[in-house]
Order: structure tokens, then sequence, then C-alpha cells
């Protein structure tokens, strides 16, 4: 699972063709025809945008996220179980309620076949909620772990014990993984990266501001809470927590940042397992690999080599007992939520420090979201069948159909790019794959026991069935209906080896998706998500991929050296936005997510256009409630970013996450195009209009 976060380009702050087995076919240059037009429908009056939501004393000109939103964001402050509110959590609730009920039904059968996916999922959710059990259960289920880690003695013993934490769940040290070979994108291969990190990201070891002292010291309790609880005296708790302290920082002080970590080139480092076994002698490769259940890989793709370089070091030079102790923190911290109550209460008060968050979500909500994540294709059957129709699927094929069009027609007459390498770009935007809705092939569970007994015991049945799976592909050819995400998902993504865009049933829902409503609505919501991940493509990152996904470089050195300066321009804008006192976008950080944001719009809007000129020709667009399609587009696009935060989550998105805050994804874009200025006729020299000199022009 090791590359989900870091390769998966999201759509939101948060994923056909082709036999596996052969070489992938050649890549077809002719884009998919253009639908026929479709007979104009009539739209139901007004559906899909929130009228009374507008703050019409604001002007469109100069704040277009508080005239879009102003009036909902006043009303809707962030509930005290979460740290930041928008439409998706809104549909987040509507989601959670029909799977509650699914996951209800699924426990209170006691007949469902043995072995089927309603008993496993019903099983697991049973379990799960069986809080008198696993409060009267204690440390039980644990034990097994704790004492095999105890009578670890030696070298050998420790690096066997790495690889079976490692196939419960915990990345302990490092992160580990089996997937496709970035520059034989037909193959898998064994891939390491860096990891083993309790807090955030690395910089969160050594920021020195009160804010980030404040989150070290909740870590710190955290850490000293969970060993107490499993039976250390207070003194021997805190000893404890320091080394793991001490360990993390030694790691962390090794570790690439986010933004060393948006260069594929740079991550993409293959080591013969022959030579990996010299230059990290300490990681006793190639045993540790045959643990892994990859004994017979013959390379290694390493992520970050001086992180391991390190890592060969802190586990040559460290006490035995001291990286004993560090292993012992990450069970006891990825047990936690399935341990007693005071375990889980631990670990809310640390994520509070991090998120802001007054009160912990309802326990039946972070349980379904376990399920999801361990048995999510099962469960997420039996949710496609209630929430998900052929017709909103035919219609969702249709839209991305359109904004290839478009797409296709904005590299063609891109003044900036060569022929080749627009003859290079068409051939890629033709090859991308399009997945909706849910896998054709779904997983296959049958491998996988789960019981009532104990939850803790499932979940570490559910990761090992989940590493041997994993384990078992590499040789393998490449398997195209695999999904990174479950059906019932409120996100999407491009994964760039694969060049596909995949978007899961719990997107494709009012407000994203509305069949009742107009065009414009459509485009600009779940639209703009499509053209965002389409352009991922084709942003600083996924411009390194070729058609058939491989990490190779098919830009002219002047086209490419175009493209970043004009990339610079975006991630300048970024950079000057400043949400908090002192806090500033990462530019650089969210350049990827800028500039799929910034390029979809763009597309889109050119897809909507062809669309209306279908539906309505020479004659007048109609208006639904007094604005233009033109202008309900770009309502739409900003009333699904409207987003309310608490200042600790938006200083943690903006120190963590490749996306910017809602605000400024809303006007980032925005600011830049003419055909918003047009619009709403914003003239020059207002805050949304940048001046032409200052204006990004990509697509
Ligand atoms: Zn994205």
């Amino acid at each position: 699972m090791l590359h989900f976060s870091s390769r998966f380009w999201l759509a939101a702050a948060l994923l056909l063709a082709g036999c596996a087995g052969t070489k992938p076919a050649a890549v077809a240059t002719a884009l998919p025809a253009a639908p026929a037009p479709a007979p104009a429908p009539t739209f139901p009056k007004g559906v899909g945008l929130d009228m009374a939501d507008i703050d019409r004393a604001v002007n469109p000109c100069e704040d277009f996220f508080q005239f879009s939103g102003g009036n909902w964001l006043r009303g809707n402050p962030v509930p005290s179980y979460a740290s930041s509110w928008g439409p998706r959590n809104l549909l987040g609730n509507r989601t959670q309620d029909l799977l509650r009920k699914i996951l209800d039904d699924a426990a209170a059968t006691r007949n469902a076949a043995p072995g089927s996916n309603a008993q496993k999922v019903g099983d697991f959710y049973a379990a799960a909620m069986d809080t008198v059990a696993i409060d009267r259960a204690g440390l039980a289920p644990l034990q097994p772990e704790l004492a095999r880690l105890a009578a670890v003695r030696d070298a050998a013993g420790l690096r066997a014990e790495i690889a079976h934490i490692q196939q419960l769940g915990p990345g302990v040290f490092f992160r580990f993984g089996v997937d496709v070979d970035e520059k034989n994108t037909t193959q898998y291969a064994v891939q390491l990266s860096q990891g083993g990190l309790t807090l955030p990201n690395r910089d969160f070891y050594f920021k020195t501001d009160a804010r980030s002292e404040k989150v070290k010291a909740a870590y710190r309790t955290y850490m000293s809470q969970l060993f107490g609880l499993a039976g250390a005296a207070p003194a021997v708790a805190q000893r404890d927590a320091a080394t793991v302290e001490r360990l993390e920082t030694r790691l962390a002080k090794a570790s690439r940042t986010p933004v060393e970590l948006r260069d594929p080139q740079a991550n993409y480092n293959q080591l013969t397992v022959a030579a990996a076994r010299q230059r990290y002698p300490a990681l006793a490769l190639p045993a540790l690999l045959a643990d892994l259940e990859v004994g017979k890989a013959k390379n290694l793709i390493v992520g970050q080599p001086a992180f391991f370089d390190e890592l060969n070091a802190v586990l040559k030079t460290e006490p035995l007992a001291d990286l004993k102790t560090y292993l012992r923190w990450h069970l006891l911290r990825a047990s936690a939520p399935a341990l007693p109550t005071p375990y889980a209460e631990a670990a809310f008060r640390y994520n509070q420090a991090l998120t802001g968050a007054k009160q912990q979500a309802p326990r039946w909500k972070r349980m379904q979201a376990a399920t999801d994540q361990v048995l999510g294709e099962a469960f997420g059957q039996l949710y496609v069948d209630q929430a998900f129709s052929p017709e909103a699927k035919a219609r969702a094929l249709e839209m991305v159909a359109n904004i290839r069009v478009s797409m296709a027609e904005h590299i063609s007459t891109n003044t900036w790019m060569s022929p080749a390498t627009k003859a290079e770009a068409l051939k890629k935007l033709a090859a991308l794959r399009v997945k909706v809705g849910y896998p054709d092939v779904w997983k296959d569970y049958s491998a996988l026991t789960i019981t009532r007994e104990s939850y803790l015991k499932n979940i570490f049945a559910a990761h090992r069935w989940e590493s041997r799976r994993e384990a078992a592909k590499l040789g393998q050819p490449i398997d195209r209906n695999e999904w990174g995400m479950t059906p019932p998902t409120i996100n999407a993504y491009y994964n760039p080896p694969l060049n596909e865009i995949v978007f899961p049933a719990g997107y494709l829902q009012p407000p994203f998706f509305d069949p009742k409503a107009d065009d414009a609505v459509n485009y600009g919501a779940i639209g703009g998500v499509m053209g965002h991940e389409m352009t991922h493509g084709f942003d600083d990152q996924g411009r390194q991929y070729d058609a058939a996904g491989n990490l190779r470089d098919w830009w002219t050195p002047a086209d490419a050296a175009e493209f970043t300066k004009r990339a610079a321009v975006v991630a300048r804008h970024y950079d000057a936005f400043s949400p908090l006192d002192s806090v500033h976008v990462n530019g650089q950080l969210t350049l990827g997510e800028n500039l799929a944001d910034f390029a979809g719009l763009t597309i889109v809007h050119g897809a909507l256009e062809k669309q209306l000129q279908q539906r309505y020709g020479s004659n007048p667009r109609p208006r639904f409630d007094g604005f233009t399609p033109e202008q309900r587009f770009f309502l739409s696009w900003a009333q699904l970013r409207r987003q309310n935060i608490r200042p600790e989550a938006l200083r943690q998105q903006i120190a963590t996450d490749p996306h910017s805050p809602g605000q400024y994804r809303t006007i980032g874009p925005l600011m830049n195009m003419p055909d918003f200025q047009r619009a709403f006729g914003c003239p020059e020299g207002s805050k949304m209009t940048r001046p032409a000199a200052d204006r990004a022009v990509i697509w």
C-alpha cells in the first residue's frame, strides 16, 4: 500500500482495457469520437446551487469565495467532532447514514453464509462495535504480539520481527510495497521508501515555534500514556517515549521534505538486491525480503537512498532494547483504536493537537471508516447496489469524453508548444484510461478469515491478507482492474504509471454530480474534478510520465523550459496567499494540485461551451435563478470548495497537504481566467482580475 498517498494525485484535500500479461496495446493516436449531441433537456429550475448561501453584499469581482458562499460560511461552523467543514462533509454525512444501515443490517444477520462477504463485513463491524468485549479483553488480544517482540534476542530476530510487524500493518522504520515499476510499467517491483515516523512528516520534529512545540508535547504525552496503559511505571514510560522520539528524530533528519518527495526522478533509484545488500548490510537482505514474502526479487526501487543509509546506521548502532521499544510503540499505536477506551482516548487527544477537533467522532463513524479501509470492496459492493445507477455511469462517461475532446483542442491550439511535444501529449491523452463507479473485477476475500471473536485479531488478519495479496503480485502481469480507492469514497485520483483517472461512485452524488441539475452546474462541480484529474497527467509531476505511464522525458528542452517558466507564475501566486498570520501557502508543495485546478477548470469551461452550443445553438441560453450558465459554472465550482476550518487543521494542511486551502482553490484559478472575468463583468483592476502582466497562461 506504500505509494498510495505519494503517487496518487487526489482531487480533494484528501483513484481499460488491455489484457494483463501482454505488453500494453500500441497507443492509439486518434481520440474517441465526441458523443452525439444529446437532445436539449428541460432542467428543473435552480437544482444544484444554493442561492440562499450567496452573500450579495459582496462584489463577486472582489472576493468570489465570500460572494459565492459567505452566508453558508457564517451559518455553518465546524462541528465539535470535525476539524474542517464543507460540502464534502455534508455528502459524507449522507453516505455514512446509508453505510451505517448496511453495516447494522449485516451485523444483525447471524446466519450469513460462512466465508461470504456479507458474513465478513457483518462480523467485522459487530466485533468493532462491541466495546464491552473490547474493554473486558484489555490488552489480551495484543499480548501474543508483545510477547513475540519481547522474545527477540538478536539482530536476526529483530529483522524477522520488523518484517512480521510490517505485515500486520504498521510501517515500522520504512515503507514497503510491491507496485508498478515506474520505468517499466509492464512489471511490478519491490519498492522501499522512507517512513517509520509518528508525527505527520519530518518537518514536525524540527520546528520550534509555540504551535509546533504544543504538537510535540502531545506526541510525548501520547507515547507515555500508551506505554503506561500497557503496564510501564511512569518513569519507565517517559524514558521509553524519549527513546522513540530519539530514534524517530534520527530517521526524520535523514528524510526528504514533502517538496523533495514531489520529484519522481529523484525518488526512483533502482538497485540490484546484491548492491543493496552491500550498501545496507544491517537490513540483512535478502533474508528481510524473504520474510516479506518477496524473496524472488532481483531488484529494488529505493525511494530515498540516504534515508536507508541512516536506517542502516540506526539498526547497526542502536541498542537492541531501544529498537524493540520503538517497535513496541508502533504496535501499541497501531492497535490503539481496537484496544479498550483509554487507549483510543489517548489517540484522540494526540489527534486533537493536530486538528483542533473538540470531540471524538462517534464510534460507529470510526468503525465504519475502519471497515471501509480493510474490507472496502466487500463492503463497497453492498453500497454500489443502493447508490449508483447505470444511467449515472453513462452520463459521467459522456462528460469525461467531452472534457477529453476539449483538452485535445487546448493542446492542439496551444501557442507555446512545439508540434513534436504536442504529438506526444495528444498520444498520452488518447491513451488515458477512465474508471467510473466501481471495479469491473472485485477483490477476492476468500482467503481472509473474519470472526466476531476479537476486533484487533480481525485487523491483523486483514493486514496480513493484504500484505500477502500485494507480495503475490511480484512477477505477475499488471492488474489494470485494481482500484486504489473504495466505491463509497468521496474523492478521485490520477495514477501516473497506469495513466488512468478514477472516479468512485461515492463522488458521483449530489451536489457534486446531479443528473437533475443543468449542464453548467455539473460541469462546474464534478466536471471540475474530472478536468482536474485529467490534467494531472500534464502538471509539473504528471508531465514526466509518458503515454504508457513510464517515467520518461518526452518534452523538447525548449518546451520543458517554457512549461516550467509558466508554472512558476502559478507557484508565485500561491506563495503569496496567506490564510493566517505568518502562515503562507507553499507554492512548491501545492504546485501540481494548483496546476490541475487551473488547467482542469480551463478545459472544462471549454467542454461546457461546446455542450451549450450543442444544446442551444444560437438561441439565447436560459438563466436560472437570475444567473447565466457561464456564471452558474463558476458558482458551482466555488460552492463545492467552500470550507470552514480550524486554525490547527489549517496549519497542518499547509505543512502536509499538496492541496491549497479551499478559499484559494476557489479563487486562485479564477483570477487567471478571462472566461470568469467575462462571465461576471469584472473590470481591470478588480481583485479577481490579475493584471495581464501577472497572469498565468498554460493551457
Ligand atoms: Zn489532484
